[in-house]
This record gives structure tokens, sequence and C-alpha cells, in this order.
């Protein structure tokens, strides 16, 4: 089912396609045989406009709309998902709550090199005695002369080994805590008393990579907390309907490439005589992954749509994170079915998707997370 957009839409998904296809599909295996994002991609993309594009022109960004930004990120996460987490780190919480929030000072030294790509920048919220519960998060910061000492211990920190500076989000009121106690710190690569203390691998590509970092007695100047104390959940909180829309792209652009092999699949591969394609228990599974695929696409268009007319969606973005993140693995296991042993094997596309794609449901607020949002919203109330 095609959906019709309008024509600068269609040009930039149109672009986005063919340089997905032509520049970075090649790129998609080196990077699983190294385990990690060679300089080359990074340039690629900031040498064609696709690094900070939510970001203004003023801090050298592409000044985007959500809907054309939410585009690009379906046709890049046909390819690997890589590109799309190096697209969003650079378009994403930090930066925007930089350039939003930050000093003139603040904004000089970390926004344009992020846009361009020169620095990396991770987010600093989840512990490991709060996750989907952030309002439980215990890192302290107090206020001593001249800044802050932090002590405290964060886990699942995308990138925060290699990043130059982390965005952590510590107590620094405990009798208010989430209601305006918890502020934002950027803290340089090389701090006294901030170390990386242990790095996890996932389920997905070997180049995602989740850091622990500590604090001890790691103090930062006064410049380096981000607005005020106690706003730090209020930047994090802005930034959310667009992550959630950002992985309900995502999740598209995945499950339409997995559904385009399995139909090439199904179609070429003949068993008992006759091609897959032509058995009623493949056909369903195809047919199944378009109307889950339309159905998800409609969904988040629209959602997209109103966001940027300005209307408040509710818990429209939850809706459209937990449908097509549940989607994509719907689809992806149809994928890995369909393609039989092929589907299993490593260095084949199907096999990275069904494992990539599993963060999808926990990342960014879990399934279980959104559907208390969206019943929250629908009962009024705020439930157990
Ligand atoms: C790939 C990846 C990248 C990440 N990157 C970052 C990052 O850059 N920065 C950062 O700060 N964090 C990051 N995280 C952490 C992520 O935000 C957390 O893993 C997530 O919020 C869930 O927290 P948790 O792992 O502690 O699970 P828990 O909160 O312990 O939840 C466990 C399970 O219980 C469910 N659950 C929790 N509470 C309820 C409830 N009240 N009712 C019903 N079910 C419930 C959850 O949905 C989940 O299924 C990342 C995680 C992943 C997987």
């Amino acid at each position: 089912m095609e959906f019709e957009l309008p024509p600068e839409l269609e040009e930039i998904r149109r672009t986005a396609r063919r340089f997905t296809e032509r520049e970075l599909e090649p790129w998609a295996s080196v990077i699983d045989e190294r385990g990690e994002v060679p300089d080359e991609v990074v340039e690629l993309l900031a040498a064609n406009g696709y690094l900070g594009m939510r970001l203004d022109e003023e801090f050298g960004g592409g000044g985007l709309g959500l809907f054309p930004f939410s585009l690009v990120l379906e046709e890049f996460s046909r390819s690997h998902r890589m590109f799309t987490l190096i697209v969003t780190s650079t378009s994403g919480l930090c930066p925007i709550a930089i350039a939003r929030h930050g000093t003139p000072e603040q904004r000089d030294r970390y926004v344009r090199g992020m846009v361009q790509g020169k620095l990396k920048g991770a987010f600093a919220l989840t512990e490991p005695g709060a996750g989907s519960d952030a309002g439980a998060i215990k890192t302290r910061a107090q206020k001593v002369e001249g800044g802050w000492m932090l002590n405290g211990l964060k886990h699942y920190i995308s990138g925060a080994h290699v990043a130059d500076v982390v965005m952590v989000m510590a107590v620094t009121d405990p009798e208010k805590r989430a209601r305006g106690g918890v502020s934002a710190f950027l803290v340089d690569k090389g701090t006294p008393g901030f170390k990386v203390t242990r790095i996890d691998q996932t389920i997905g590509s070997d180049a995602i990579k989740l850091a622990e970092i500590a604090f001890e007695d790691c103090f930062v100047p006064d410049g380096a907390l981000l607005g005020k104390a106690g706003e730090g959940f209020k930047f994090a909180m802005e930034s959310l309907t667009d992550g959630r829309l950002g992985v309900a792209t995502s999740c598209i652009g995945a499950a339409e490439r997995m559904q385009e092999m399995s139909i090439e699949h199904a179609k070429q591969r003949n068993t008992f005589g006759k091609p897959l394609a032509s058995r009623q228990a493949i056909q369903w599974m195809l047919a199944d992954n378009a109307v889950e695929i339309a159905a998800a696409r409609a969904l988040t268009y629209e959602t997209i749509r109103q966001v940027e007319a300005g209307k408040n969606v509710g818990s429209g973005s939850s809706m459209c994170k937990l449908y097509c993140s549940e989607m994509v693995g719907r689809v992806v296991d149809r994928a890995v079915q369909i393609h039989g042993g092929m589907g299993l094997i490593r260095g084949f596309p199907v096999e990275r998707f069904y494992r990539d794609v599993r963060h999808y449901r926990v990342g960014e607020g879990a399934s279980e997370i959104q559907r208390m949002l969206i019943a929250r919203t629908l009962t009024g109330g705020r439930g157990e």
C-alpha cells in the first residue's frame, strides 16, 4: 500500500533511499565484521547533510522538521541500525537540550561539534536501581564551593565509553526528586572521578555497546550545570515524543526491508517442485506483514502530522512506539521462518535484523511502560 506524501517529502525519501542503497549498504557488513563504525561512515553522513538534521542552521544543523527527519530514519533503518543511531545521537536529546537550554559557552563548546559528528555525546539516566522507574535514580550531585560533587553509578548508557561529554542526570534535591529535584550536568571525558567501569555487548550488533559509568567524588564546575538546578527531567521529557516516533519509523523501515526480502526469497525458493510463494502458509505470513506494516505507517504518519501541526496527541507517540516495535518483532520473526536455515546464518541481514530489533521493545520506554501511559490517558488515573 502506497502512502502519498507531499512532493518535497517524497523527494527527501527518494534521496535517502538512493543514498542508503548506494552509499550506506556497502558499509553494513563492514560494521558487523569490525564490530564498530568506521570514521568514514560518520564523515559520509556528515558530508551528505544527515547529521544534526533537527538542529537549527545557526548550529550547523539542517533545521529539518519531524516528518522529513522521520522519513530519513525509516530509510536508513532498511540497512543497518547503527546508521539511525548515529543520526539520532546528533539530532537527539543531548545536542537539542544543550542548544535550547545551554549557556553561550556550553553551546559553543558542544553543539556544533556534535552536529558535525566530531564530538560524541551520551545521555545517562538509567541506574541499576532505576530503569523504567527513572524517578528512583540515586546518583547525587551536592553543591560545593564553585561547583558540584557527583557520586553514583549509571548503566546501559549507549556509547558512554567513547563519549566526549555525558549528560548526567543527578539528584540535587532529595526532597523533590523527580518533581524538580533532578538536574542535568555536562561531564567531560577525563574529568577526575568519572570512570567507565564496564562495557556491555547486547543481543544486537556488536557495534552497539552500552557502558556502565561511575562517579566517585567527581567535581564539576558550576558551568557544567545545564539550565537551572531541578530542570533535568523537564529536558528529558522534551525529547520523549521525538524519541518514540523515531523508534516507530525505524521499526517501519526495518520491517519493510524484511518483508521485501521475504517476498523475494519466497518467489525464488522452490520446495517440493513449487515456489514457497505459492504456499498458503507462506502467503498468510506475507499478508499479515503487509497489513501490519501499513497499519504501523498509517498510525505513525498521522501522529507525526498532528505533532507537526502543534496538536496535542496525548499518548499517540506511545501508541506508535508500542505498536511499531512489537510489529517489527513479528515481521522479522516471520522473515527468519520464511528464509529457513539461511535466516539464522551469521552475516545474512535477516539474522542481524532479528537480533537488532529486539532492542526496540525495551529501550526508550519498554512496551509495558507505553501501555501504562496509554491506559493512563484512557482512564485519567495513575494506575497501581
Ligand atoms: C539498546 C539500549 C540502549 C539504551 N541506552 C540508554 C541510554 O543511552 N541512556 C540511558 O539512560 N538508558 C539507556 N538504556 C536503558 C533503558 O532506558 C532501560 O533498559 C529501560 O528504561 C528499562 O529499564 P530496566 O532495564 O531497568 O528494566 P526494568 O525497569 O527493571 O523493567 C523490567 C521489565 O519490567 C517491566 N516493568 C517495569 N515496571 C513495570 C510496571 N510498573 N508494570 C508492568 N511492567 C513493568 C518493563 O517494561 C520491563 O519489561 C538503554 C537500553 C537499551 C536496551
